[in-house]
């Protein structure tokens, strides 16, 4: 099951032009700078009125904190992301994403976050839609790093929580990130500390102790296995108590 579900607008020149994506690398991140606005209610906006209104406009995915509807099909040109406004003539002025130029919108997936009626964007909007970009990234062989801001391409404060706020939008990669790229656990640290070993402690723990530091397994820890412990803190940075602690036992496993 995918993050959003598809209810595509249908095809006309203003919102849905059906031109082809030349290729996705880059996910654009936007809201919608429209307080109150669901995901439901502007699929309906570019499916009736900014075609009535002829306006050249659209994103593939608008998310709420209820859903998230595609409204183009993801092999195809929406219109985002592009400023005809900036470059001159020649076509040669283009701020922004040097891999997207000449025209973004044939080179991203755009995505739309819906923003509260306090102009806010809610939390349960944010977490859905790292997944939605998630899952996006997963699709096109993108990370992280390939996501951008409508501001990394035009400078339009947009989406403006994650303008004005940098790092806002580097924990939002982050959180992509994690999804994408979930720690590694290492089955070794699920070894639970079983509280203080030191001389004269006995049992399976201190077998695991002498297996790692390579000295008899005989479960008993005696003077061997201390100085063992002592090299090993010693050569690992540790206070050097020859006591197999917290500190000491989590270094080892
Ligand atoms: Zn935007």
């Amino acid at each position: 099951m995918t993050a959003w579900r598809n209810n595509f607008i249908s095809m006309n020149k203003y919102t849905r032009p059906s031109i082809k994506l030349k290729e996705v690398r880059k996910i654009v991140l936007h809201w919608t700078a429209n307080p109150g606005a669901s995901a439901e209610s502007h699929q309906r906006y570019f499916n009736g009125n900014a075609i009535k209104n002829k306006t050249y406009a659209s994103a593939h995915i608008f998310v709420d904190g209820k859903e998230a509807i595609c409204i183009i099909p993801l092999d195809e040109v929406a219109y985002h992301a592009n400023d005809h406004y900036e470059r001159n003539s020649s076509g040669t002025v283009y701020r922004g994403i040097p891999e997207l130029e000449p025209n973004a919108n044939k080179l991203s997936i755009g995505v739309e976050m819906c923003v509260e009626k306090d102009g806010t964007i809610s939390q349960a909007t944010i977490s859905r839609t790292v997944k939605v970009i998630a899952e996006l990234c997963k699709m096109f062989k993108l990370n992280a790093n390939d996501i951008v801001r409508h501001y990394d391409i035009t400078h339009k404060p947009c989406p403006k929580p994650f303008v004005d706020h940098l790092e806002r939008f580097n924990e939002f990669k982050e959180q992509v990130n994690a999804i994408l790229n979930p720690p590694i656990k290492n089955p070794q640290n699920e070894i639970p500390y079983p509280g203080i070993l030191k001389a004269g402690s006995k049992g399976d723990s201190v077998k695991k102790v002498q297996q790692k530091l390579n000295v008899t397994t005989d479960g008993i820890f005696g003077p061997i296995t201390e100085r063992a412990v002592k090299q090993y803190q010693e050569s690992s940075g540790l206070a050097v108590d020859g006591i197999v602690g917290k500190a000491t036992w989590s270094k080892l496993f």
